[in-house]
């Protein structure tokens, strides 16, 4: 049986979260589309990024120093014969420079192993062996060789040597290890960050950075992104203009749906920012319905218990299908979750996702949210509500919401019976942060929240917090 406006009730935090996250589960996305690489940053991938070749390539150096075999070094310090050198780029054709016993090739970050080491010792483990160079004095503190060689002073204060300058008696070039390392040290194994053909980067993953590094180095100058989800931002309200206009002594500018279109496409989505409702069924029911050829409708303001708050018997007259008509949260606790225009009734109770994912989509079913007109109740909702639906209908994967925790700076006394999302200060200095309340004269508060950088999360039991608590927040 499906619920209208009044049946569906006022829900915990968490009940309504989950009955947004189940419905998320049964949407389907939108078209795929291929972008160039950075144009995917924020963008959802389609596809999985698999890696081309082996991560890395070749064993590789992850310190300039000396490839070894380390059971040369049972005994340090130890004398090595120094026959080569390997740098980044560099191919060590095996049989051309390889490490035999007692000897070492000189690597630099980057560069691959040569046949027969097995470790790098770091050049700062090391020291030219007396005698092996001409002009030693600062390259000995080091420890490394160079060909040909301009400032030989400075190399040998590490252990870095000039090949062919510096030859022992018996005339090779010689180095002293100074310490011991362990078989596989100072360099990273072919193949051991990803083998060829593995799986790097899940479809359903929202492209940042490290994601767009992983896919540049498996050479994908395309991605595969699903499109991004239209959301339809509806603004309701007699007082509310448009903020090109001078707003007369009564009337207020239309912020939400600035707010609301930056939140969307800060998750990803489009923002399609319809004309303002007015407080008059008519008029919010046309602008409702062409709010619905979108993805997902947004609308802020008219869900109160105002005598002109009309949005939920609007949308009770386009047969919506309410999940819940309230959360038990401050601020946003009108807030509004439904869908129209399903033609498989579905019940809030996660039976909506497993029939989906059984192959049994409702198609022409819209979800919507109504979210309260304050615009901190506006923006905390989206955060909390309308987020998770938006990255859904996008593809991606599901994210928890993640709260951090930090100290509180001064008590905080409050009601008990919601959960309360309060505007919040977060500063201080490194591991040090503290958490303060933002001074704010409530939800339409838009001047404060600017200024705050999180919300101190409040649970519906406690009047009273004191300073010093470690209490959660959720960043914003
Ligand atoms: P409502 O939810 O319609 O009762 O509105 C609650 C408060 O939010 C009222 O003070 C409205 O004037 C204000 N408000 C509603 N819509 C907007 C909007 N689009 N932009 C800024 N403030 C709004
Ligand atoms: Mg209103």
């Amino acid at each position: 049986m499906s619920s209208t406006a009044s049946t569906a009730g006022i829900v915990s935090f968490e009940q309504a979260r989950r009955l947004v996250e189940q419905h998320a589960a049964g949407v389907a996305p939108g078209e795929v589309e291929a972008v160039d690489l950075l144009a995917g940053l924020g963008r959802v991938l389609a596809e999985g990024i698999v890696a081309d070749r082996d991560f890395p390539p070749f064993d590789r150096a992850t310190r300039d120093g000396y490839a070894v075999r380390a059971a040369d070094l049972a005994k340090v310090p130890a004398r090595l014969e120094v026959v080569g050198e390997v740098k980044a780029g560099d191919w060590p054709e095996p049989g051309v420079c390889s490490v035999g016993r007692g000897q070492a090739v000189g690597i630099m970050t980057g560069a691959p192993l040569p046949a027969g080491a097995d470790a790098v010792v770091m050049v700062e483990h090391t020291a030219l062996a007396q005698g092996s160079h001409a002009n030693a004095a600062k390259d000995a503190a080091l420890g490394f060789a160079q060909r040909s060689h301009p400032n030989a002073a400075q190399n040998a204060a590490l252990g870095w040597g000039t090949l062919g300058s510096g030859r022992d008696t018996l005339g090779g070039k010689f180095v002293d290890i100074l310490r011991r390392v362990g078989v596989g040290e100072n360099f990273v194994l072919r193949g051991s960050e990803a083998r060829a053909g593995q799986l790097l980067l899940d479809r359903g993953r929202r492209l940042d950075h490290a994601g767009i590094a992983i896919a540049a180095s498996a050479g994908k100058s395309r991605v595969q992104v699903f499109r991004k989800t239209r959301v339809a931002v509806l603004s309701t309200g007699d007082e509310v203009v448009e903020i090109e206009a001078t707003p007369g002594p009564a009337q207020i500018r239309n912020s939400n749906s600035y707010s609301l279109a930056a939140q969307v496409q800060n998750a990803g989505g489009e923002a399609v920012r319809l004309a303002i409702a007015p407080d008059e069924r008519g008029g919010l029911r046309a602008l409702i319905q062409e709010g619905l050829r979108c993805d997902l409708l947004l609308l802020t303001g008219g869900v109160s218990m105002g005598k002109y708050d009309l949005v939920e018997e609007v949308l009770g007259e386009l047969k919506a299908e309410f999940y819940c008509t309230g959360a038990e949260i401050q601020p946003g606790r009108p807030v509004v979750f439904g869908s129209c225009g399903s033609d498989t009734p579905v019940r809030a109770d996660g039976e909506v996702a497993a029939r989906t994912r059984a192959g049994a989509p409702a198609p022409h079913k819209k979800y919507f949210f109504g979210l309260p007109g304050n615009p901190v109740s506006t923006m905390v909702t989206f955060e909390l509500f309308a987020r998770p639906m938006i990255e859904a209908l996008a593809g991606m994967t599901p994210q928890p919401l993640i709260f951090l925790r930090a100290r509180l700076k001064s008590e905080i006394r409050t009601k008990t019976g919601l959960k309360r999302f309060l505007p919040a200060v977060l500063s201080g200095e490194f591991e040090n942060a503290e958490v303060e309340l933002a001074r704010w004269q409530g939800s339409g508060d838009t001047a404060t929240l600017a200024r705050a950088n999180c919300y101190v999360v409040i649970p519906p039991d406690r009047e009273r917090i004191e300073a010093g608590e470690w209490v959660p927040l959720l960043m914003r």
